[in-house]
């Protein structure tokens, strides 16, 4: 690629790309020509859920360790960590004292990262090691040591966070992380581990007649506009536009043998995947 001086006398160096305001829109479709590289297309990504699974303690928490120690004997996993009701918490104080979204966003990243330290630490003969997000593209060399990687499922937004259209809870939470991770991997599958068979009409906890839903089309459920999610509505958003992974399950991690099932390839819980 050449130096080019241009009619006004900037220089640029001479690129598909070059002089562009990167907005225009035929410009934009065109760069999405070549396939997405997939870094780890045999990684498992799956989250345990804060206020789910990691908030109701050792009867919970152990047995799900339990299953993932046993099912990376034969893959490759990465154990992502959510907040919870600790994170609740800290985001009700924040709000009432008038914090921004941003400052709310790094809150919750601190709880669900002391989330993946506890998990690590309990993973520790196993070769449990809590890692961070720059750390992410060196995982095939954890794996090939053995390790058994964990780390948090907040996105790094940080005080960049966007304000949401609604309130002020960061919009980017666990469940969007873990996917966006995923994604970024080019990871085989994306597994939310939480308290409840998948998603309902409704909250099952509020609504005992509420209809589970074992498969939806994200574009469908987007429509549906439903009151209360068991996932963030930006990670609908975000597999809506995802380039490499197309699909994402929730299952149920109280009942032994959910996880083993999913990560086998299994159609356990809820599908939520992506047409086309
Ligand atoms: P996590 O701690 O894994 O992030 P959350 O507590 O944030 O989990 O979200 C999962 C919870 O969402 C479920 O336990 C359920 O009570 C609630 N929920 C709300 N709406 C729904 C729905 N439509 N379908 C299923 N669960 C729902
Ligand atoms: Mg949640």
């Amino acid at each position: 690629m050449s130096l080019k001086r241009d009619a006004s006398g900037r220089l640029h160096i001479e690129s598909r790309l070059m002089g562009e305001s990167l907005m225009d829109k035929t410009l934009l479709a065109s760069t999405d020509g070549q396939p997405i590289y997939r870094l780890m297309p045999d990684l498992n990504v799956v989250k345990i859920g804060g206020q789910s699974i990691i908030d109701r303690g050792r009867a919970a928490v152990l047995p799900i360790l339990d299953e993932l120690v046993e099912a990376r004997r034969s893959r490759k996993i990465l154990i992502t960590t959510g907040g919870g009701t600790r994170a609740r918490h800290a985001y009700a104080i924040a709000t009432d004292l008038g914090m921004p979204t941003g400052v709310l966003a790094k809150l919750g990243s601190s709880i669900s990262e002391q989330n993946a330290l506890m998990l690590a630490i309990l993973l520790s003969q196993h070769g449990g090691v809590k890692i961070g997000h720059d750390d992410l593209h060196k995982l095939p060399n954890y794996f090939a040591m053995g390790g058994l990687p964990v780390t948090h499922a907040m996105p790094p937004y940080g005080l960049f966070e966007t304000p949401p259209a609604l309130g002020r809870i960061p919009p980017h939470r666990t469940d969007v992380g873990a996917f966006l991770l995923a994604e970024v991997m080019g990871a085989q599958r994306c597994v939310l581990i939480k308290d409840e068979q998948g998603l309902y009409s409704a909250d099952p906890k509020k609504e005992p007649a509420a209809k589970f839903i074992a498969e939806i089309e994200v574009n469908e459920l987007l429509a549906r506009d439903l009151n209360d999610l068991a996932v963030e509505r930006s990670m609908l958003e975000v597999l809506r536009d995802a380039r490499s992974l197309r699909e994402v399950f929730i299952v149920n991690g109280l009942e032994r043998g959910n996880i083993t099932r999913a990560l086998q390839g299994e159609h356990i819980g809820t599908r939520i995947f992506k047409a086309g």
